[in-house]
């Protein structure tokens, strides 16, 4: 296929519950996030934040001296149709329900937009940069706040009937319902429990009646000071609390992923996120997936090589970029 002539300008976004952020890709210079912009999301919601990606878009061009985007990809934090760009869920921003995304950016930035969900975006960093070149079958997961994954299958991403693939931190965990703590997304007993807000309320529950370096119980857990974070750097320390929180965590995130290779049998799983990047929280993670009985006696060397860590920087920023990339491409060969 004939690329465009001149090198193309791609804006690209992460939009998630926190923080926003922007990027200029220059195409001729790989899928760079090297130039970038992040703020903290508006906590209005709706158009505002709109209207603040609008802004990062214009400051990002005064400062690189450039004219118009050929084209805007964004990663978002939620379920999201990517043939209509709709936001299907956004359990944190609030105003972004059934939100029309990429019409609404394609107006503003007189530019074609693209959206895909966030995990979705990671998995295709993945697939097209480094970690996962030239395999047609693996798991990109991100492990910090929350859990979420990305997969491709016989080399395709796959988003599911309704753009729901993949969610994997809202698997159930029990049949029982009485069991478990409520999720983000209204359930209840869900993996993602067990990530990095559950990592905080797993440290609570012990740390109630077993005090730890971290301080004596504080209450709730809206009043806690520290983070998924200060846990894991304690329990490194040596903090037998904190220790026994991280490894229930990672034990159950091991379980979970355990259950998505019976599922789809992949060649790799790529952990990616700031609890799951941490160095002892992704040996723990790494010990509890070996020990994980799988079904038909995986070779366990093959399935120990299979966890690894993702190497790509920003990958849900890169992932969008390469989606708005190709979205592009699909689109003017279209109209030749
Ligand atoms: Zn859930």
């Amino acid at each position: 296929m004939i690329r465009a002539v001149r090198p193309r300008v791609i804006l690209g976004y992460d939009l998630g519950g926190t923080n926003a952020r922007a990027t200029l890709c220059r195409t001729n210079q790989g899928f760079s996030t090297r130039i970038q912009l992040k703020e903290g999301t508006d906590r209005r919601g709706g158009l505002a934040v709109v209207d603040q990606m609008v802004r990062m878009a214009e400051a990002l061009k005064k400062q690189e001296g450039i004219t118009a985007y050929d084209v805007v990809g964004v990663s978002f934090a939620g379920p999201f149709d990517s043939n209509r760009g709709v936001v299907l869920a956004a359990p944190n921003i609030d105003g972004f329900e059934g939100f029309e995304l990429t019409r609404t950016l394609q107006e503003k930035l007189g530019a074609p937009a693209f959206g895909e969900n966030d995990a979705n975006c990671g998995a295709v960093s993945a697939h097209g940069i480094v970690d996962a070149a030239g395999m047609d079958d693996f798991l990109w997961v991100t492990v910090s706040s929350g859990f979420g994954a990305g997969m491709y299958v016989n080399g395709q991403l796959v988003r599911g009937h309704s753009f729901r693939a993949g969610e994997i931190g809202h698997e159930s965990l029990y049949s029982d319902r009485s069991i478990g703590n409520f999720c983000g997304c209204g359930g209840k007993g869900h993996a993602e429990n067990f990530a990095g807000v559950g990592l905080r309320m797993l440290f609570n529950n012990l740390n109630y009646s077993r005090e730890s370096s971290l301080g004596a119980y504080e209450g709730c857990l809206d009043m806690n000071t520290y983070d998924a974070k200060d846990i894991c750097e304690a329990a490194s320390a040596g903090d037998a609390v904190c220790l026994e929180a991280v490894k229930t965590s990672a034990n159950e995130i091991a379980h979970t992923l355990a259950n998505y290779v019976v599922l789809m049998d992949p060649e790799a799983i790529f952990v990616s996120g700031s609890l799951g990047q941490n160095s002892l929280y992704f040996r723990l993670l790494q010990e509890a997936f070996d020990a994980t009985p799988i079904a038909f006696r995986w070779d366990a060397k093959a399935k120990h090589d299979m966890l690894r860590l993702s190497t790509v920087e920003d990958p849900c920023l890169v992932g969008a970029l390469v989606l708005a990339d190709e979205k592009l491409t699909a689109l003017e060969a279209q109209r030749a």
